[in-house]
């Protein structure tokens, strides 16, 4: 990959951290909004276990989306960035436009859901 390439992926992955660590923030904000006080009736209830729930989980996917695209930039630092892991091969530039965080070529990625499925099957 040219250096210019990997200077627009660099800004497009700081972007996206960007987005993630106000989108975490936010998240935090209306956390701390939650009065335990506020008694909800039964329906309230249950909307507001799944609300949580809904929270832990996009924490837990900005967590590990943060780590991919930090994963990314250091991969851009190391000059090693748009190979894929398995195979060693270059990813592919619109590949990469259309998910900058990824780490395997399309080959590799279908392979692995190959096997996801078939695990997830039986
Ligand atoms: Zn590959």
């Amino acid at each position: 990959m040219n250096k210019k390439d990997l200077k627009k992926f660099k800004e497009l992955l700081e972007e996206r951290r960007r987005e993630i660590l106000d989108q975490a923030e936010s998240t935090k904000e209306k956390g701390m909004n939650f009065d335990p006080d506020d008694l909800p009736d039964e329906v309230d209830l249950a909307s507001s276990e799944a609300d949580q729930s809904m929270n832990l989980r996009l924490r837990d996917r900005e967590r590990v989306l943060l780590k991919k695209v930090d994963k990314a930039l250091k991969k851009i630092e190391d000059e090693e960035y748009g190979v894929c892991e398995s195979c060693g091969e270059e990813i592919g530039v619109k590949r990469l436009l259309a998910r900058p965080v990824t780490d395997l070529c399309i080959k590799c990625k279908e392979e692995q859901e190959r096997v996801e499925r078939a695990y997830a099957e039986s």
